[in-house]
């Protein structure tokens, strides 16, 4: 599991990046979400609290999380991006009518680097897997 808010927190502040209330908001919402948000379900979820927060001011510093490397920028299809504060090895399930993405682990996928590296020479450094179709949600008869 990736660090706590406190943790990612401390490291920006180390990397000279200052902390504002609203940068210590999305972070927390990130990290606690997860439902992988766009940045204008962030930007919903935190009017109220911030009504002087702009969708540029979320986006930047979702931008500045991402080069620091606590949150995973995901662009699946051409809907808008969206943010994942789970670090770890793990796979998205995408829903082609909702556009929700549902995390899930299949470990031995890992072979797939080994074969790859055997077959082609390479250094292999990662891999990428979507699955795509109905989430549960969308797939229930008469919803
Ligand atoms: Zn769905
Ligand atoms: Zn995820």
């Amino acid at each position: 599991m990736g660090a706590t808010v406190e943790q990612a927190l401390e490291q920006l502040k180390s990397t000279g990046v200052r902390m504002t209330p609203q940068r210590h908001a999305i972070l927390s919402f990130l990290m606690n979400s997860m439902t992988h948000p766009t940045a204008d379900e962030i930007y919903k979820s935190l009017s109220p609290a911030f009504p002087s927060m702009s969708v540029a001011t979320i986006y930047n510093n979702l931008r500045l999380f991402v080069d620091a490397g606590f949150v995973r920028e995901l662009t699946y299809g051409d809907d808008s991006s969206r943010f994942d504060a789970d670090l770890s090895e793990h796979y998205h399930a995408i829903c082609r009518s909702c556009g929700t993405i549902v995390d899930f682990d299949y470990p031995p996928l890992t072979e797939v680097e080994t074969e790859a590296s055997r077959q082609t020479g390479f250094k292999v450094e990662g891999h990428r897997m979507e699955v795509y179709g109905q989430c549960a949600e969308c797939s229930r008869p008469n919803s």
